[in-house]
């Protein structure tokens, strides 16, 4: 039923999704948030079928999928008053200085959509981060039509998502070319719409390997485009003595919920805990060995990503310097992953940069220090992270400032205390961290600010008023925040 799309249908899609990218220019911001509305309705009212499909493709359980949904919804939404309100189009004005020796010209800028954006859905959030996910909905925002190609994990799924969006666009009278859905069961199909001229832009979130090779595709093309690739993340907490000290037990469960939440599938799971090692780090790790036993295991999203745990968590064993701490007592039967602890030295570490590669799933590598240098041996040799969680008491974190300014170098989230599993959609999260994390350390992937991935600046230089975007008219007609002559100003020229 779900076969590759064929490739001159692709083509048509592709077409009309350029021809779409021109209608949307002629369409003002107000409409197309009217648009996004329009949608996250139609979304919102979708039933039992889209849980029990999403249900029975990704094994998630139902609750997690409801509170997906509301989320997908409010993505939509939120993104939706984002551009209402304006500020993401970051409208300058410098009106002329006609006496000026040379005159100034009048400029006023604005940022504008890309054009048609490729989002490949992930497998790991079947609704808020695949076919209407946060991509989607902040290309859309940007005004940059989207060619969505379905997780072949869940292609029902993002057929009914899909359906719906066709459904909304349509019933408010737009172009059906603002969204495609294609499918493809190889690379080849991926990498086509990646290399198409058509296409200016590409947002991506899965495995390395996946985002990488887009990414070289998109940079090889005879016009390269940005990829927005986010990838693999180990997230690391790096808990400092004196809260190791307070409190091992109340860490631990914390630490475990959290690397156990959805059978770990999360790109925010904090999969390596470095401390420095002693009595309390023992009392940390045998809380850990005892409450391991329980986790039962879980259906994974898909059979592919259950043999990827288990190759990984086989091919970390294999290392000479890992040691099991505990594990769930229930062994995992077929495309379920089950919950595994274990650990090493920091110096192990540090000599082999294996040891802090992704293992996607429920799996936690706690490294030992023998002191709060070595973790800032462990800080420098980092690669970049969606997040890095500083467990610390005040005075700790005082106390290793060196330490806090090297973490912050090598991610887009730092958390003090907590765990970095739930991430809000709003405008001050950054969801994306320095390479291999994401492929562009500037931007976010979720909150608001997502929509700035697919926006572009373009100047207009003397341009009579009434020939100008509604942003940058002298009468401000959006009521928006713009710099005119360098002062941030709602009120019109
Ligand atoms: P994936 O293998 O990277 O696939 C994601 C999407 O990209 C699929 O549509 C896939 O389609 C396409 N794709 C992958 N490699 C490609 C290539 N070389 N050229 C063109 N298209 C390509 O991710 P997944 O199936 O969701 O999970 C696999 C692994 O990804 C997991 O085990 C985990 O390690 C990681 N993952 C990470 C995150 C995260 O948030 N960072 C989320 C989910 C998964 P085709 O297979 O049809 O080519």
């Amino acid at each position: 039923m779900y076969t590759e799309t064929p490739q001159e249908q692709v083509k048509e899609l592709l077409h009309k999704a350029e021809e779409a990218f021109q209608y949307l220019k002629g369409r003002s911001v107000i409409d197309r948030a009217g648009l996004m509305y329009a949608i996250a309705a139609k979304i919102e009212g979708l039933g039992t079928e889209l849980i029990a499909t999403a249900t029975e493709e990704s094994h998630l359980p139902e609750a997690r999928l409801i509170g997906e949904k509301a989320r997908t919804v409010f993505q939509w939404r939120s993104y939706a008053d984002h551009i209402k309100e304006g500020i993401c189009f970051e409208a300058r004005i410098d009106t002329a200085i006609p006496d000026r020796t040379p005159p100034k010209p009048d400029l006023r800028k604005i940022k504008v959509g890309v054009g048609p954006v490729v989002v490949f859905g992930a497998s790991n959030f079947p609704f808020a981060f695949s076919t209407a996910g946060g991509d989607t909905a902040s290309a859309i925002a940007a005004g940059c039509p989207v060619i969505l190609k379905a997780h072949p994990g869940h292609p029902k799924t993002s057929s009914l998502m899909a359906e719906t969006i066709a459904d909304a666009i349509k019933e408010e009278g737009w172009p059906d070319g603002i969204f495609s859905h294609v499918y493809g069961s190889s690379n080849e199909s991926g990498a086509y719409l990646v290399q198409h001229p058509i296409v200016k832009s590409v947002a991506f979130t899965g495995s390395y390997g996946g985002g990488k090779a887009l990414f070289d595709l998109a940079n090889k093309r005879e016009e390269p485009i940005p990829v927005f690739a986010e990838m693999g993340s180990v997230n690391p907490v790096f808990a400092l003595p004196e809260k190791m000290a307070t409190d091992p037990r109340g860490l631990a469960n914390q630490y475990l919920s959290s690397l156990t939440l959805g059978v770990g599938q999360f790109c925010t799971n904090p999969g390596v805990l470095v401390a420095v090692k002693g009595k309390d780090l023992e009392a940390f790790k045998e809380v850990l060995r005892q409450e391991v036993l329980n986790c039962p295991p879980a259906n994974m999203l898909h059979a592919g990503i259950a043999k990827a745990y288990r190759t990984n968590s086989e091919r970390m064993l294999a290392e000479s310097t890992i040691r099991v701490i505990g594990k769930a007592e229930q062994i995992a039967a077929e495309g379920q992953g089950a919950a595994l602890l274990v650990e090493t030295d920091a110096k192990s570490v540090v000599e082999n940069e294996a040891l802090l590669e992704e293992v996607f799933g429920p799996f936690g590598l706690i490294v030992s220090c023998e002191s709060v240098d070595e973790m800032h041996r462990i800080a420098r040799h980092l690669s970049g992270q969606l997040t890095i969680t500083v467990a610390a008491t005040e005075a700790d974190a005082s106390e290793h400032s060196r330490l806090i300014s090297l973490l912050q170098d090598k991610c887009g989230r730092l958390l003090f205390n907590g765990m970095p599993t739930g991430v809000e959609v709003c405008l001050a999260m950054q969801h994306g961290g320095p390479f291999p994390a994401t492929s562009d350390v500037r931007f976010t992937s979720v909150g608001s600010d997502a929509v700035q991935r697919f926006l572009r600046p373009l100047s207009f230089q003397n341009w009579p008023d009434r020939l100008l975007p509604d942003q940058l008219k002298n009468a401000n007609p959006l009521g928006i925040y713009r710099t005119v002559d360098n002062i941030l100003t709602k009120e019109r020229i």
